[in-house]
């Protein structure tokens, strides 16, 4: 367990200034990180692929907080220098090119856990960012697939123990991307907390239903403060316990 619980959050996508604008200023005081993507992995190509440099570059002017966008493609490596924590997304944690680059750029990275990747796999990814050079890596267990078709992934507690027990990077979670609605966010996290994960990852949008992408799952501002505040309190009392 890190020092501090590590709470990101921010929308999906960056879809505009004025939508980056209204979500930073509501939720600014409960995050250490503000996420957003500029550079989206949609399985349709008729699907809103983000904003690319534009996107990042509403992120730095608004965010006054550490940001975090996922990073696609070597080609945008320099783009990225402004970007405290670069993401590699579920869908490219194999992406050894990449990683090999986003590493010698001795970038900050979050590194999510491929959909159908093993624990093993995943150590091993990281240390590819590592090797290379990367100054951090936060690790992040977004949910992966499996038979259950409770929710869109399946998040994989005791892997996070796991790395938690067998690395000495940071372990967060994602928690929606893996749940795919609003109604499991909120017990999803406290989950992730109780069990002692370094942070957790939370999409919030201003109007969730005309998001861009991932609609059904991004909470609004307000619901995100609640929750915060129930995780922090959470965060107290099994650090507590730990003692
Ligand atoms: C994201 O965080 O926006 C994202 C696309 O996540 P993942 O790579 O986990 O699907
Ligand atoms: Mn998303």
């Amino acid at each position: 367990m890190s020092e501090q619980l590590l709470i990101i959050a921010g929308p999906c996508s960056v879809e505009s200034k004025s939508q980056i604008e209204e979500i930073y200023s509501e939720i600014e005081n409960e995050i250490d990180i503000f996420r957003g993507g500029a550079y989206k992995p949609r399985t349709s190509v008729h699907s809103f692929q983000g904003l690319g440099t534009e996107g990042l570059q509403i992120l730095e002017e608004t965010s006054e907080k550490p940001v975090a966008s996922e990073i696609m493609d070597t080609r945008d490596i320099e783009y990225f220098k402004n970007i405290e924590y670069v993401q590699i997304g579920a869908r490219n944690m194999q992406n050894f090119s990449l990683l090999r680059a986003v590493g010698e750029a001795g970038y900050k990275v979050i590194l999510k856990r491929g959909l159908s990747s093993t624990i093993e796999e995943f150590k091993a990814a990281s240390e590819y960012l590592i090797h290379y050079g990367a100054k951090e890596v936060i690790l992040c267990e977004r949910g992966i697939r499996t038979i259950s078709d409770s929710s869109r992934f399946t998040i994989d507690f005791a892997g996070v123990l796991k790395l938690q027990a067998e690395t000495n990077m940071k372990v967060i979670v994602d928690v929606s991307h893996p749940a795919g609605n609003t109604e499991m966010i909120s017990s999803l996290a406290r989950a992730a907390v109780a069990l002692g994960a370094d942070g957790v990852m939370i999409e919030v949008h201003n109007d969730p239903c005309n998001a861009l992408s991932d609609a059904d799952q991004q909470i609004k501002p307000q619901q995100f403060l609640k929750i915060t505040k129930e995780l922090r309190s959470l965060d107290e009392y099994i650090r507590k316990l730990e003692k």
